[in-house]
């Protein structure tokens, strides 16, 4: 292994993005680490019934390698992990993983320059650099809830479903009303005996404009790449001009929660399950949800919207404040992620021992939502402040790597055997985020994972995407302190 080895860790879209870019750029020495049987991350993991995009495909994928066999505007889990599994055997990017490998540790080593990554084989590797794409949404979050372990029946959460019990004719609890459950409940109700959706808030619900794609269009889409090119623009352009209401007024939102009102209103006939399901809080403060079939599903007669908070989970069921107790086979957690009070994703020490989660345990935060000032040549994908409300991840995604690899291509070109981006520049940094952020409508009074425990919101990018896309467009050394490689 050459001194200017690369280790990724995941092969989601971050991770397996970079080893294709670093591919394409002639970079072949690098090592994939994926603790999974296969590449495709979230997209891998989350395959719960009715799992789907909520970005229309044509955006929500690589810029390099278009589809135009996607079968809807907004494709279901399956054809997306297909994609990626496409994508890793066209680029030949599998022969560099090593999958049921997980990171489990990584040390920078102060005098070489170099990462020590320990893996769960037992194994270490030795690299220059380290890029960590673990994913923002990797982690699920089990509620706190009081009995949890003494239930007597089926317990998963979204993330791990467990398609080997059988729903059918069984007593279901939905706890959660994300975007995840949002495309449970719909897909599960009607196999159910009887459905209790246990909801904290209620999220602000949109239609969903989705669509099959018809074969006719697909082979257009084949034979001229230009239209889906232009597709894809127009998709970004949609979504760019939805972050007006995000980030700079948020003011706009008022008149479309007028409308979504007035959606809600037609799709709940029952004034008191509609007043349960109409938000109290600005739409956009929680991401926005996109579905037809939510509604009409908690209009079926074997399903119940639970609003009394939970106050214990007996062996039997789940009993609400309200001294109701409901006799339940099954318990689904759709709870969502451990995405904001962010650990680092394993052990990261970094120069002369310093543990990432002690630098991060106030929330994480860091320059370009890639690099961390204390830990040399180490980069990551969907690091701190780079999620978004209103576009395609995968965007903000080819962004970082671009800027990594041409931070590795620096260091390679400049036989650098450090760079380490500046505290000032990343403290500078993070001050402007968060005073942007304070003005955006994720800021105007809801609890969400966007949120660290502390409150400082670490999850989310507070501008458009083009303006992440300009910053990352290049490395720049003048924001690093660098070390050259002794001769
Ligand atoms: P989520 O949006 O965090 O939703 C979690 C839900 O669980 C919320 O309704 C929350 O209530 C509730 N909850 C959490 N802890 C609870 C507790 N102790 N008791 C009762 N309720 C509790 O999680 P998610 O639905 O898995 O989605 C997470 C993110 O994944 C999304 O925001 C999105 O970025 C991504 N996602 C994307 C898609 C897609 O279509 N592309 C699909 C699924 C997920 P509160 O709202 O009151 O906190």
């Amino acid at each position: 292994m050459s001194t200017q080895h690369i280790v990724i860790v995941g092969s989601g879209f971050g991770g397996l993005g970079m080893g294709i870019r670093l591919k394409q750029a002639g970079i072949h020495d690098f090592t994939i680490l994926e603790q999974g049987p296969e590449v495709g991350g979230t997209w891998r993991d989350n395959h719960y019934p009715g799992a789907a995009c909520d970005v229309e495909s044509h955006l929500y994928s690589y810029s390099f390698e278009p589809n135009p066999r996607w079968s809807r505007r907004f494709a279901p889990q399956q054809e997306i992990l297909s994609y990626l599994i496409h994508c890793a055997d066209k680029y030949q990017v599998r022969p560099h993983i090593r999958f049921g490998c997980a990171a489990t540790s990584a040390r920078f080593d102060d005098q070489s320059g170099t990462w020590e990554v320990n893996t769960s084989d037992g194994k270490m590797i030795h690299c220059r650099t380290l890029v960590a794409a673990c994913g923002g949404l990797s982690k699920p979050a089990i509620p706190d809830l009081p009995g949890l372990d003494s239930f007597g029946g089926k317990v998963f959460h979204s993330a791990r479903w467990d398609h080997s019990y059988s729903l059918s004719g069984k007593r279901v609890a939905v706890i959660g009303t994300g975007a995840s459950a949002i495309q449970i409940v719909p897909a599960i109700a009607s196999q159910v005996a009887k459905l209790s959706v246990f909801q904290r808030s209620p999220p602000w619900i949109i239609p969903k404009p989705d669509r099959r794609i018809k074969p006719d269009r697909q082979q257009r889409y084949a034979d001229h790449p230009l239209l889906q090119r232009l597709t894809r623009t127009l998709f970004y352009l949609i979504h760019e001009l939805a972050g007006v209401g995000f980030v700079v007024e948020p003011k706009l939102f008022q008149l479309l929660s007028r409308l979504v009102k007035k959606y809600i209103a037609r799709s709940i006939p029952d004034e008191s399950l509609r007043a349960q399901l109409t938000p109290n809080y600005a739409l956009g403060c929680k991401r926005i949800l996109l579905s037809n079939d939510y509604y009409p599903a908690l209009c079926q007669p074997q399903v119940e919207l639970v609003t009394a908070p939970i106050e214990t989970v007996t062996r039997s069921g789940i009993r609400t404040a309200d001294g109701e107790d409901r006799a339940l086979d099954a318990i689904i957690l759709a709870t969502g992620f451990a995405a904001a009070d962010v650990v680092s994703p394993f052990p990261i020490l970094g120069r002369n021992g310093v543990d990432l989660s002690d630098v991060w345990k106030d929330g994480a935060e860091a320059y370009l939502g890639t690099v961390i000032s204390g830990f040399p040549n180490a980069f990551l994908i969907v690091g701190p402040n780079t999620g978004l409300g209103h576009s395609s991840m995968v965007f903000m995604i080819e962004s970082q790597i671009a800027y990594i690899l041409s931070a590795i291509q620096a260091m390679q070109l400049g036989k650098l055997s450090a760079v380490e981006v500046k505290s000032d520049v990343q403290t500078r940094y993070n001050a402007t985020i968060q005073e942007r952020l304070k003005h955006t409508v994720w800021s105007s009074g809801c609890t969400s994972w966007y949120h660290a425990k502390n409150g400082r919101n670490t999850t989310l990018w507070p501008g458009f995407t083009f303006e992440f896309r300009l910053r990352t467009r290049r490395f720049s050394a003048r924001d690093y302190v660098i070390e050259k490689l002794a001769h």
